[in-house]
């Protein structure tokens, strides 16, 4: 079941499995990096976090623009790109990886 959402582009469903770093997922932290390693999707706070799967949820991207419906500005990277901004309403740079 799909569910359709007017903040992101066609071919991205509501439910696509996007990573998110613990900040992010508790609301603590905004989304200032977003990037697609091998495809996937990763909304994360811009800090460095320990390579450890602890730190990491996985959530549909929908609920990520739901709370921040900013982050639809980059839902149109590719694969191995990523976007970063330095705070809130700030411009995204984007780059590839
Ligand atoms: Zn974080």
């Amino acid at each position: 079941m799909s569910v359709t959402h007017p903040l992101l582009p066609q071919g991205l469903p509501h439910e696509t499995k996007c990573y998110v770093c613990i900040g992010v997922f508790d609301g603590i932290r905004p989304v200032l990096y977003v990037a697609r390693p091998d495809g996937d999707w990763c909304a994360l706070c811009g800090d460095e976090h320990p390579d450890d799967a602890g730190v990491y949820r996985v959530v549909g991207i929908g609920h990520v623009i739901d709370r921040d419906p900013s982050v639809s500005e980059v839902l149109d990277l590719g694969p191995n790109e990523e976007a970063e901004r330095s705070a809130l309403g700030e411009q995204w740079a984007r780059s590839s990886f």
